[in-house]
């Protein structure tokens, strides 16, 4: 148990979900690419509208999978968004190919597309763009300089269900798209992903690779006879258990009930948090709508944030930093600057943000937050 009073993430699993992990416990299936799997990645093709949907067990194994399905390889160069969780990186290590960090827009945290343009050469292959904490990046502008450079585009976002571009949903804005269904994301089954592809060889690509490098064990149990199949290349098990799916099946009925709760959230921060001279809010540009996975405020440099997140968690309140300056990670150590994600790396903070949230909890946050502001300034 966290001994914070208000956690900053709390996921909302309740009765439905437990009644459809039932149903699959009766049926016999647990294991993945059964009925539950099946009807899910249905779903999420409908849902948004690609030409094919795959399940898999996290959103870090969607990532690589994609960069596997795109045929990237060692001395390929992808640019990634620098501001995030660090998955893009790793995914494009994965292949022994290199990340070209790109850094990002100060007032969204999503990745600057003159920056992926100044980036571009003579081995860069795609660009690895992340909604950001639930934002949607500049799509327009991103694929316009895939465009003209032969690139290829993954939307990773994982943290951007219920979000949206231009009015598309985030998830359909690239021709491959990563989700994710941690359980610290606005829709989970504890852990899960999928990957998204307009393209249905990219599609069945990852789905084979995602199951060891052969079809459904499922489907071979429904042949009569006995067809033995073959192993045409090395997969993995990337496959999400029917179990997952069929909790899934009923998050993304709820997606837009608990979005609308995290939108409620996020207005009264910005209610009683708006006028405060020591911190941003965050910026939502008008052609598009926030996730609300995290919800981070850039502190004024005079803040002491370390101070300050002691200082709300010893009175029970969950805060963390947000996201990652990927570039500045151990393991990815470069010559290589981005300013602007460093500034925001060294001066967001997240504060709770959830759909179990409730109004009182809201207005907690935020009156201790103004107040321990004041009391952890820096002497300057
Ligand atoms: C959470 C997250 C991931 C990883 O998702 P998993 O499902 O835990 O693998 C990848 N990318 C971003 C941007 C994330 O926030």
């Amino acid at each position: 148990m966290s001994k914070d009073s208000i956690p900053l993430v709390h996921p909302s699993l309740g009765e439905r979900e437990l009644a459809a992990v039932a149903e699959v416990f009766a049926s016999g299936w647990p294991a993945g690419q059964g009925p539950r799997g099946k009807a899910l990645e249905a779903l999420l093709a409908e849902r948004y509208g690609v030409g094919d949907a795959v399940a898999v067990s996290n959103c870090g194994a969607a990532l690589h999978l994609a960069m596997l399905a795109l045929g990237v390889e060692p001395g390929d160069e992808v640019i990634v968004a620098d501001y995030t969780f660090p998955a893009p990186a790793h995914a494009v290590r994965y292949v022994g190919a290199t990340p070209v960090f790109a850094d990002v827009r100060a007032d969204t945290g999503t990745v600057d597309p003159a920056a992926v343009a100044a980036l571009i050469g003579p081995r860069t292959v795609g660009i690895i763009a992340v909604d950001t904490l639930g934002m949607p990046a500049d799509y327009t502008e991103l694929m316009a300089l895939a465009g003209a450079h032969g690139l290829f585009v993954v939307e990773d976002a994982a943290c951007a269900v219920g979000a949206t571009y231009q009015g598309r949903p985030a998830g359909s804005l690239a021709p491959v798209a990563c989700l994710s269904f941690h359980g610290r994301k606005g829709a989970t089954s504890g852990e899960g992903g999928a990957l998204l592809a307009a393209d249905p060889v990219i599609g069945a690509d990852a789905r084979l690779r995602s199951s060891f490098g052969i079809g459904s064990i499922y489907d071979q149990a429904q042949v009569v006879g006995l067809p033995i199949p073959v192993f045409t290349d090395i997969g993995y098990n990337y496959k999400l258990s029917d179990i997952a799916a069929a909790i899934l099946q009923v998050q993304l009925d709820r997606v837009d009930e608990l979005l609308q709760r995290r939108n409620k959230a996020a207005a009264a921060y910005a209610e009683l948090l708006g006028d405060d001279d020591l911190l941003t809010l965050p910026h939502v540009p008008a052609d598009r709508t926030h996730a609300w996975q995290s919800y981070l405020v850039t502190l004024d440099p005079r803040v002491d944030r370390a101070g300050l997140a002691a200082a709300l968690r010893a009175q029970g309140i969950g805060c963390g930093q947000g996201a990652w300056a990927t570039h500045l990670q151990p393991v990815y150590r470069s010559d290589r600057s981005c300013p602007v994600s460093a500034d925001l790396f060294a001066r967001n903070l997240a504060i709770p943000m959830h759909a179990e949230l409730t109004e009182d909890q809201v207005e907690q946050v935020a009156h201790t937050l103004r107040a321990e502001l004041k009391n952890n300034l820096r002497a300057s």
